[in-house]
């Protein structure tokens, strides 16, 4: 029987920024295919341009990556045995096999000053032809090559593109695709200061590291049949290719800064949790299938294949996004959603720098007040602004707040409320419950006409959390000691006075 090759697929991003979610939908894949498989995730980082590369942007690559909980088995911190991953510590590598192939005629060394090839490329794009190298150099002996290289005169290395050739390679995901060699010109491989064009170093590492899937974006697909020339030469054996459709916005052009957020950084910042992100981002041109979406990483894994993933470009829907977020918040434990919550109050403000640890945890409890009706965590301390603000003069200037004043009868239940909390103690939810029973049967409000007046009252809001668990969160507020650090909470009992002598004022 034939021995079964063990699969192994790698994420290659170029540090050259934040992590794109197309990019991570990019490396989502191969992580699901490599986890369904039992498969090698090796992740190398493609950082041949000096200029525009940086290790801040590696590390926040790799924190992302992380955060999202696509773990790699090989890369440049945990090493492995195919190493080194980053491009940068392998120019020795592609030194030599640029070497070998010019040895054997696959290439050649190329002297044409830049001015040249550019004003070769302006007579091609004139003449109405494609801009491909116009193959001067490519006929020069070779010792006569290495003479003036000698002599310190500069140098690239290209590529020599056999002459008309059909090619075709298989797509996973398109199908077959078919090229003529004669529209590609010879491509550079090595720099004349040594540094590896991408199609070369590319194909150097997938073969060295024994990479057997390549996945990765479209905009690939034209390097491909350089990079498959590239592997005939060498003699290595070429891996499955699948170029994934591009993620556009809602307006079909590519996803980029004028839809929004497009870096996992700032869904992150947003308040989207990891796993919601995941789930999403797996169903951009992919559907887990038997009419569910909404799966954990290692379900969707499972269902995951090549074959399954749409050649048509995916639409990147901020609103199902939300969706899903929403399902995850709901589903997430609630001291994991309080921690992430807390720094989102202190960037509103509602969390001093110094507050106790009473205070913090008091904060930590409103927390489930809200999860349960955002679409992520940023938009968490707003729902609860009430908490810490209230401010009855302002609340019956706003419309909604108004239109529930309005109400036949709503005054009057205002009125009883403050006369009902006056004398009490702070309310828990039963004293809560007995109290607006006893406004109730004071004012023959039922309802609505009960409960969206006490809302505004006590909150100076027309909408929000449950009452029930507004009221005692509100109250538990009011018994917080003085100097925990937070701005004195005022109770309902407070509240109600305050709000009844608001409208009698402007009444
Ligand atoms: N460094 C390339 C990029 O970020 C990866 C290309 C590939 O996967 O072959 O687009």
């Amino acid at each position: 029987m034939e021995a079964q090759t063990v699969m192994r697929v790698r994420f290659a991003p170029s540090p050259t920024g934040l992590l794109h979610v197309g990019n991570a939908r990019t490396a989502l894949f191969n992580w699901l295919l490599a986890s369904r498989g039992a498969g090698t995730f090796i992740l190398r980082i493609e950082d041949t341009d000096v200029e525009r590369s940086s290790r801040a942007s590696e590390s926040s690559i790799l924190d992302d990556l992380r955060w999202l909980g696509l773990n790699w088995d090989e890369g440049p911190d945990v090493g492995g045995c195919s190493g080194p991953y980053r491009q940068s510590e392998r120019f020795d590598l592609y030194r030599s096999y640029a070497t070998e192939l010019v040895e054997h005629g696959h290439a050649y060394y190329c002297f044409c000053p830049t001015e040249l090839l550019e004003a070769d490329r302006r007579a091609a794009l004139e003449a109405g032809k494609p801009p491909k190298y116009a193959g001067r150099c490519r006929d020069l002996p070779i010792d006569q090559a290495r003479t003036r290289i000698k002599a310190g005169e500069q140098a690239v290395v290209r590529f020599r593109v056999p002459e008309h050739r059909d090619i075709v390679f298989h797509d996973a995901v398109r199908g077959a695709v078919h090229f003529n060699t004669e529209v590609i010109g010879d491509p550079v491989l090595v720099r004349s200061d040594g540094h590896p064009a991408y199609n070369f170093a590319v194909v150097i590492d997938d073969a060295l590291m024994e990479v057997t899937h390549v996945i990765r974006g479209e905009d690939h697909i034209s390097n491909t049949p350089r990079q498959v020339l590239l592997y005939e030469a060498f003699g290595f054996q070429p891996p499955v290719f699948a170029h994934l459709a591009l993620v556009l916005g809602p307006d079909h052009t590519p996803l980029s800064k004028r839809h929004g957020a497009t870096s996992v950084a700032e869904f992150r910042a947003r308040g989207y949790l990891p796993e919601a992100l995941v789930n999403y981002l797996a169903l951009l041109g992919w559907s887990p299938g038997g009419g569910d979406e909404l799966l954990p990483p290692a379900e969707l894994a499972r269902r995951f294949s090549l074959e399954g993933v749409s050649h048509s470009a995916a639409v990147f829907d901020p609103e199902k996004l939300a969706w899903v977020n929403r399902h995850y918040l709901r589903l997430a434990d609630p001291g994991r959603l309080a921690d992430l919550a807390l720094p989102y109050f202190e960037k509103a403000g509602m969390l001093p720098p110094g507050v106790d640890v009473v205070a913090r945890s008091y904060v930590s409890s409103l927390v489930p007040l809200a999860s349960g009706s955002v679409d992520r965590l940023e938009q968490i301390p707003d729902r609860l602004r009430f908490v810490f603000d209230f401010n009855p003069s302002e609340a019956i200037a706003r419309p909604d707040v108004r239109e529930v004043l309005n109400e036949q009868g709503a005054r009057d239940v205002i009125v009883a409320l403050a006369r009902e909390l006056a004398a009490g103690p702070r309310l828990d939810r039963e004293r809560f419950r007995a109290a607006a029973g006893r406004v109730k049967l004071a004012t023959g409000r039922k309802g609505k006409q009960l409960f969206h007046p006490i809302r505004v009252a006590l909150t100076g809001e027309a909408g929000g959390p449950e009452l029930d668990l507004a009221v005692p969160a509100i109250d538990s507020g009011a018994e917080l000691p003085a100097g925990c650090g937070l701005t004195p909470i005022r109770g309902c009992r407070e509240r109600a006075a305050e709000f009844a002598a608001v409208l009698e004022d402007a009444s």
